[in-house]
């Protein structure tokens, strides 16, 4: 993840003002689209007030992440259906969310694996599989959950 220049991270210094962790599950739309809702949250807000940590490095006790984390004012979570893959894992680490956003309940997206196409050689191109109107629907759940009070 890349930093603002001359933004280093120190234990519990607040290099980013939020945190987000989306679920990506890359193998289905909502998966993809949680991620894509997020990079664009960072892109509209600026990475000195959000950065999307990277879930991964919670079970596997990164200590930037959990740095950066703990620092955070507000930790969100985005996932892409209901098992809230992100949700859990940022829970396990011993983290309280602020919000958890989960896309096929807030946004009303329905979840649709890509493996069925790759399976049968149909698969489309990537975005094809996604709604721009689903990841600004997304982005703006985030933006409204980091500003709010
Ligand atoms: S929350 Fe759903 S879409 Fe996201 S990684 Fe888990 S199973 Fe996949």
């Amino acid at each position: 993840m890349s930093e603002e220049k001359g933004v280093e991270w120190k234990a519990g210094k607040n290099t980013h003002e939020n945190i987000v962790y989306a679920c990506f599950g890359g193998l289905s739309n909502t998966g993809i689209t949680a991620a894509m809702a997020a990079m664009e949250v960072v892109k509209e807000l600026g990475l000195q007030k959000v950065a999307i940590g990277c879930l991964a490095g919670l079970p596997t006790k990164v200590d930037p992440v959990y740095g950066k984390t703990r620092a955070a004012v507000k930790v969100v979570t985005v996932d892409g259906c209901p098992f809230e893959c992100g949700k859990k894992i940022v829970e396990a680490a011993g983290f309280k969310i602020a919000k958890s956003i989960v896309l096929t309940r807030d946004v009303g997206m329905k979840k649709k694996a890509l493996h069925e196409d790759i399976i049968t050689n149909n698969t489309k191109p990537l975005m094809e599989y996604l709604s721009k109107d689903d990841i600004e629907k997304a982005k703006e759940l985030i933006i409204k959950a980091i500003l709010s009070p």
